[in-house]
């Protein structure tokens, strides 16, 4: 399962955050993901509960984003895609450049970010 992999490496990063702040624990976590990860939510959610247990996260709130690709095309086109609602066979969505109909590469959407981190940090 590749959400495994994928949400054990954010969970790596959060708690490298949590234990430079000597936090105590963390109550919640934000990630975006990209449109085209492919990643499923539900698994996510599995894997995080999972890989979570016993460390600072256990616990804490997932917050997931989806956050929508973008494209690049050739005749100068930058954003978001049109939806490959024709191709709904297919596990990779072909792209379609809105302005021009070629075919764009993507510049966006396959990355999962950790957008904010909220932890409990002893008194000073
Ligand atoms: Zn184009």
């Amino acid at each position: 399962m590749h959400e495994i992999s994928v949400m054990s490496e954010i969970v790596k990063g959060i708690i490298d955050e949590a234990q430079k702040r000597n936090a105590l624990r963390v109550e919640r976590v934000s990630v975006e993901i990209g449109e085209y990860t492919m990643l499923g939510e539900e698994q996510l959610r599995f894997a995080f509960k999972v890989i979570s247990k016993d460390t600072l996260l256990e616990n804490a709130e997932l917050d997931l984003r989806t956050v929508a690709g973008t494209i690049e095309c050739e005749c100068g086109f930058k954003g978001e895609a049109s939806p490959a609602s024709d191709t709904p066979h297919r596990s990779v969505p072909v792209l379609e450049c809105p302005k021009c109909g070629g075919g764009a590469r993507t510049v966006g959407g396959r990355e999962c970010v950790i957008r904010d981190i909220r932890m409990v940090v002893p008194d000073v």
